[in-house]
């Protein structure tokens, strides 16, 4: 069974057509690590590609922001104008939709999907510190989890705790990754619909958890039209911006 781990779709439908085009011819299953609106022009169109493609959808910030479940004034000026924007065209079965989706979704026989870390929806896993922490979260709290996939952050990374409970970054010297069987991970798709690692492309990852293997694939999308429908939607011109230097 090959996985593919979408995350951080944001509405961009240009990135998330191109992405599960690809998808497909790889993967038999899709999940989505949540954070299917906000910042670009389509949620309506997204929301519904993800519910007919994905067997496995947990919420973002975002998409509790967009449902009114979580206040979104500690929000940044640009994100919470795209929350405002799309709170306005959300149906309520789309809101619905939204408030009914999980933290955290089990799949695979040792996976786990979460969105900031497997504790916290808004938690960025940045820092070393911050990963050691979920990996022991992970250990008290969810032992049978080898391999748990967050979003969030928008950049594609993959930290490990070794057997003997060292917890380092992994060298991705290709885009293909053998993992050890020994090791627990903590694993970073990027994201489909506003990548930040730098370049434009899309990124989402394949796993593979009878041969453990993980693939980060990079997807071209056609940034422009994606930009031209931020504009005319009125949503801040930053957020167009942003997608062609992948910030
Ligand atoms: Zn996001």
């Amino acid at each position: 069974m090959t996985y593919a781990i979408l995350s951080d779709i944001h509405a961009n439908l240009e990135a998330l057509t191109a992405v599960l085009a690809d998808a497909r011819q790889h993967a038999e299953t899709l999940i989505c690590l949540g954070d299917i609106v906000g910042y670009n022009a389509n949620p309506r169109e997204c929301l519904q590609l993800v519910q007919q493609h994905c067997a496995v959808v947990i919420a973002g910030n975002h998409d509790l922001a967009a449902a009114g479940v979580r206040p979104y004034h500690d929000f940044n000026r640009y994100a919470r104008q795209a929350i405002d924007w799309t709170r306005a065209r959300l149906t309520p079965a789309e809101v619905l939709y939204l408030r009914q989706l999980p933290r955290i979704a089990r799949f695979g026989r040792a996976c786990l999907a979460a969105h900031g870390s497997p504790r916290d929806t808004d938690e960025y896993l940045l820092t070393r510190l911050q990963f050691v922490q979920s990996f022991a979260y992970l250990q008290q709290h969810a032992p049978e989890v080898r391999y748990c996939f967050v979003g969030h952050t928008h950049l594609p990374t993959i930290w490990r705790c070794t057997a003997a409970g060292e917890v380092e970054p992994e060298t991705v010297t290709s885009p293909r990754l053998a993992l050890d069987p020994a090791c627990r991970y903590l694993i970073n798709p990027g994201s489909v619909g506003q990548p930040r690692y730098g370049e434009p492309l899309s990124t989402y990852v394949l796993f593979d958890e009878e041969a453990l293997q993980v693939e980060f694939r990079f997807v071209a999308y056609d940034i422009e039209t994606a930009q031209d429908k931020i504009y005319a939607a009125g949503l801040p011109p930053y957020l167009a911006e942003r997608l062609a230097i992948g910030q």
